[in-house]
């Protein structure tokens, strides 16, 4: 494959015009951010075009199918110096900006993040695309261009507070509009007859789709693949014949301001909420998406019939599952196909990922929102559910119990995993737990129907940029002792660093690059917060969106009982430790939020508290994003995984801590367990209820007032949260927190895995004080994580889903 080369010169002339179109009369004139602008803009000039063909370098591949990922998230981050990175082309930019004194990392940190995705489901989207590109998988991402991304969060009097996250979009310089692609999508009205008797949908007005393409760049083999962005517009005002039908007016009659539409990115994670605008957010992205999909395919010369063949969806969780019945709709009303024929084509066509197993996670639609919306959507759903009740009663003959549990439409409900599950070729969990448990416990019926369906692919993370990019310094100590940089395409050459724990050399090498990654992180939490850090301090690392969970309030209450042993034992020995955390709650999770407020006021009381000294810090960074993580993730001695085992699906900020050298606390829950067994049980800290205990507590009728009862120390650490000590004299401050864990029973386990969570805390400070055999441990993680790089999930993708054998 060619590898494009960006000449110094041309590079030059490119920045020139970037200045010049600020109407500057020199380079020096431009501001740091500008510098950020224009340089972005000049190197995105130089990148190859994009053809809608598949490649010529790809064609020797036709074997592949195509890989259509759509996804309501894609939380890229900063795209500039990872695509420099991949392009291979940091280097020639960093030199070309030396005469005018503007560093290049300096530069990068202007950008304002991409922050298209709540958290884990996004972020994935976004290592797979890089991952896609990178092993040449053939492949396109269709998501939403929203106008602002994730609330940014900032913290007053330890409250959180949301303001609207605009990111600037239509200045974003990696974006290629491509006017050629535009769509229109219709919304409402009703189904009308044919002379044929045929069905066709009239809709009650039409909104426009216009694609923004940013480039996804493979690690150094020419290959940029698009992540196409769908931008909801008013049809053209100028359309004159449409505007005086009053379209325009009849969609702001609807409430539908077309503008509206592609606005905000919902802000929930693991949960849905069943709003009107997000049901046509998701009509209005798969709509565009498939219309774009069969475009491509006619434009390939290829039949119908054959799209199969030739592409795959991916339903990132089932967020774009409505894309199965529009696929369905045109088939059968635009190209005249019969139901058989369109049934065989899309159920071939589309495989869904599972994400979660939490009810509240789990999507269904009221079906009068869906009928009104989308009529002929609603009809076509009905069928998919009658045909598939007939397989069912074949199976389970008059077993109405299973039928309810199967049904697609129920109860006035349209469930949309068990559309996915019904409509699709392949269902997949995305860790090996996870996915026996989708099928143990979610689907059960349907894997006796189909046992064939269903795979796992554990998640992975694309070590571009979750170990080249953040971290430099390890990378080239890496390439050092490899003798090579081929590890950041083939993650499982890090094995070859095991050898290194007998290097005492090398030890105290990757020991220097962990202590300056912490260095780094306690300048930023200076300057940001006033805290001062000390980096020869354990720095205890949990960041992963706030959810009940994922149990923060766990970490919390083991910071209280070390606050609370050190004021019963002034002289008490402990490794100094920082707990740092990083999470948005949703703003309508007044739990989760409530959880964020415990925390910053136990920190603002512990880290003012004299009696305590070095030895706890406690910091809770604000507005976590990707940039943020990759300021953290290389500086975390400590991984906090501790979600109630059987809730967490995989997880992949676990990978990321371990990948980069730290060591894990963590739960026999997600992916963990694989990282468990890669690592090896002796360098990861497991501890607490497994998946079956935590069932089996749960059945047994599990009284947390019984685990206080039997526990002073946690009884005393419960108390005095409820005693107004954290809270200037509020006895209720924390209520909402305190109450689930008591009187709202604990339903995820927290106080029975209390206990044993600090006893893994204390084999946590018992093992830092021993240096040596830390770092030794903490090689060997890095060393022993590479099946999880994204490359190895995009592979398994292939195998075992979008190129297995039909
Ligand atoms: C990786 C990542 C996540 C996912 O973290 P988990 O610990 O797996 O929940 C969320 N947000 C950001 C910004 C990430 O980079």
């Amino acid at each position: 494959m060619t590898k494009p080369t960006l000449k110094q010169d041309v590079f030059l002339a490119a920045l020139t015009r970037q200045w010049q179109a600020f109407g500057l009369t020199s380079a020096r004139d431009m501001t740091l951010h500008q510098w950020w602008h224009a340089v972005s803009a000049a190197v995105a000039e130089q990148l190859p075009p994009q053809h809608d063909t598949v490649p010529a370098s790809q064609k020797r591949k036709k074997k592949l199918r195509h890989v259509n990922y759509i996804s309501m998230e894609f939380l890229v981050g900063r795209l500039t110096g990872n695509n420099l990175i991949n392009l291979g082309w940091y280097d020639t930019v960093a030199k070309a900006l030396e005469p005018f004194e503007i560093n290049l990392s300096d530069l990068l940190e202007e950008e304002v993040d991409p922050a298209l995705g709540n958290g884990g489901l996004g972020r994935l989207a976004a290592c797979y695309l890089d991952a896609m590109a990178s092993v040449g998988q053939p492949g396109i991402g269709y998501g939403l261009n929203y106008q602002y991304g994730l609330f940014r969060q900032r913290f007053v009097d330890g409250h959180q507070k949301e303001s609207p996250d605009d990111w600037h979009r239509s200045e974003y310089p990696w974006f290629r509009h491509n006017s050629s692609l535009a769509v229109s999508v219709g919304i409402g009205g009703k189904v009308v007859k044919n002379d044929d008797n045929s069905l066709r949908w009239e809709p009650e007005f039409t909104l426009r789709g216009e694609a923004w393409d940013l480039p996804v760049i493979g690690y150094r083999n020419g290959i940029t693949q698009p992540l196409r962005l769908w931008e909801a517009t008013h049809p053209h005002p100028f359309d004159l014949e449409k505007f005086n039908d009053g379209e325009f007016l009849k969609a702001e009659q609807q409430g539908v301001d077309a503008a509206k539409l592609t606005k905000v990115l919902y802000p929930n994670d693991n949960h849905s909420a069943g709003k009107r605008l997000r049901l046509m957010q998701q009509y209005f992205q798969c709509a565009c998406s498939v219309a774009d999909i069969l475009r491509r395919h006619h434009f390939l010369g290829r039949k119908i019939a054959e799209l199969p063949d030739y592409e795959v969806i991916q339903l990132n969780d089932t967020h774009p599952t409505i894309a199965i019945p529009e696929m369905l709709r045109v088939l059968l009303d635009e190209h005249q196909m019969s139901w058989d024929d369109a049934w065989h084509i899309t159920s071939r066509t589309f495989a869904y990922t599972n994400h979660t197993l939490m009810p509240e996670a789990l999507e269904t639609w009221d079906e009068r929102l869906v009928r009104s919306l989308l009529p002929r959507h609603f009809q076509i759903i009905k069928q998919i559910n009658a045909n598939f009740k007939k397989r069912v009663s074949k199976e389970w003959p008059g077993d109405e119990t299973v039928w309810a549990k199967l049904a697609v439409h129920h109860d006035k409900q349209i469930r949309m995993a068990n559309l996915c599950v019904v409509a699709g070729f392949a269902v997949n969990g995305v860790a090996a737990l996870h996915s026996d448990l989708v099928v143990k416990d979610l689907f059960p019926e349907y894997y006796q129907l189909w046992p064939e369906k269903f795979h796992n692919v554990t998640n992975g993370i694309t070590p571009r940029r979750w170990l080249k990019q953040c971290n430099p310094a390890l990378s080239a100590l890496i390439d050092e002792r490899l003798q090579t940089d081929r590890w950041v395409t083939d993650l499982d050459l890090l094995k070859g660093l095991e050898s290194g724990v007998k290097d005492k050399k090398f030890c105290k090498h990757f020991r220097k690059i962990k202590y300056e990654n912490k260095v780094r992180l306690a300048e930023f939490v200076w300057h940001r917060m006033g805290i001062k850090l000390n980096p020869d301090a354990i720095f205890d690392v949990q960041i992963k969106r706030l959810h009940e969970y994922k149990r923060q309030h766990l970490n919390l209450l083991h910071i209280l009982s070390l606050y609370r042993q050190i004021r019963d034992n002034p002289k008490l020995d402990i490794v100094p430790r920082v707990f740092l955390f990083g999470a948005k709650a949703a703003p309508g999770y007044y739990l989760a939020k409530n959880i964020i407020y415990a925390i910053n006021q136990v920190a603002e009381k512990i880290n003012n508290d004299p009696i305590v000294g070095d030895r706890l810090k406690v910091v809770f960074i604000p507005d976590y994003s990707v940039s943020v993580a990759e300021m953290m993730i290389p500086a975390a001695d400590v991984s906090e995984q501790i979600s109630t085992a059987g809730k967490e699906a995989s997880g992949t900020g676990n990978m990321k801590l371990a990948l980069n050298g730290a060591l894990t606390i963590g739960t026999l829950d997600g992916a963990n367990v694989e990282i468990a067994e890669q690592v090896g049980e002796e360098n990861i800290f497991i501890f607490g209820l497994d998946v079956d205990e935590a069932k089996s507590l749960q059945k047994r009728g599990y009284k947390p007032q019984s685990v206080v009862k039997k526990d002073k120390h946690l009884k005393a650490i419960l108390d005095e949260l409820a005693s107004g000590f954290f809270s200037q004299g509020d006895k209720h401050a924390f209520d909402l927190m305190l109450n689930s864990l008591k009187q709202g029973g604990d339903p995820y386990l927290v106080l029975a895995d209390f206990a044993a969570y600090c006893e893994a805390q204390k084999k946590v400070d018992a093992l830092y004080r021993d240096t040596d055999e830390w770092t030794r441990r903490a090689i060997l993680n890095t060393a022993r994580v590479g099946m999880f790089s994204a490359d190895r999930s995009i592979s398994d993708y292939q195998q075992r889903i979008w190129q297995a054998k039909r």
